[in-house]
């Protein structure tokens, strides 16, 4: 299995466990990462740690807020947190709830069925609020493997129209935030709509 241009993932791994960094990397979720090589951000020994579920942040309990997040409120597989970064205003996550799981087809159709319809419901109500230009939905893993949805308005004049939110490195991407009032009102905005 290759694993980026010209690389096998034995090679790969060889070269992550003899700690050939060349770069430090961003932390944004406390995750140690360390690029390897050729764009390789997440050492293997921690990346196969967070699949297994082994300190997963992700898992349940989690707290309501923390550096990261608010709660908004609970769907029927998922919780949904309005971001802390609102470089894109409405910004939220929707974090299964179930159990830790990393792919899609870990899910029975069942559960991905009730995982895409909390989706759908939680980005009819962020329209609703902020009315964007467009939205985004994205379900990456690749910083945290357990299964989220990145829930991402878009605006005319937000700074990546016409292109993904996601730069090469995460420590180029814009993090601004908003005041606390009014990161509190959009914050009960949404509560009040996904609520209703
Ligand atoms: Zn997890």
């Amino acid at each position: 299995m290759r694993v980026a241009s010209g690389v096998t993932r034995s090679k790969w791994r060889r070269l992550a466990g003899g700690h050939i960094a060349v770069a430090g990397g961003a932390d944004p979720w406390g995750i140690s990462c360390t690029r390897y090589w050729q764009g390789a951000l997440m050492d293997a020994t921690r990346w196969e740690q967070l699949v297994s579920g082994n300190e997963c942040p992700f898992d349940v309990p989690r707290p309501d807020s923390n550096e990261h997040w608010d709660v908004v409120g609970s769907l029927k597989t998922s919780t949904l947190y309005l971001t802390k970064s609102q470089t894109y205003r409405g910004h939220c996550l929707l974090i299964f709830d179930v159990r830790h799981a990393t792919r899609p087809d870990q899910l029975s159709m069942d559960e991905w069925t009730s995982f895409c319809a909390d989706l759908y419901r939680a980005g009819g109500v962020i329209s609703h609020i902020v009315k964007p230009d467009h939205i985004n939905v994205a379900a990456l893993g690749n910083v945290i493997p357990h299964l989220h949805w990145h829930i991402v308005p878009r605006y005319y004049d937000d700074p990546r129209w016409g292109a993904p939110i996601w730069m090469t490195n995460l420590e180029d991407m814009d993090q601004r935030r908003l005041c606390d009032a009014e990161h509190g009102k959009l914050l009960r905005e949404l509560k009040v709509v996904l609520a209703s």
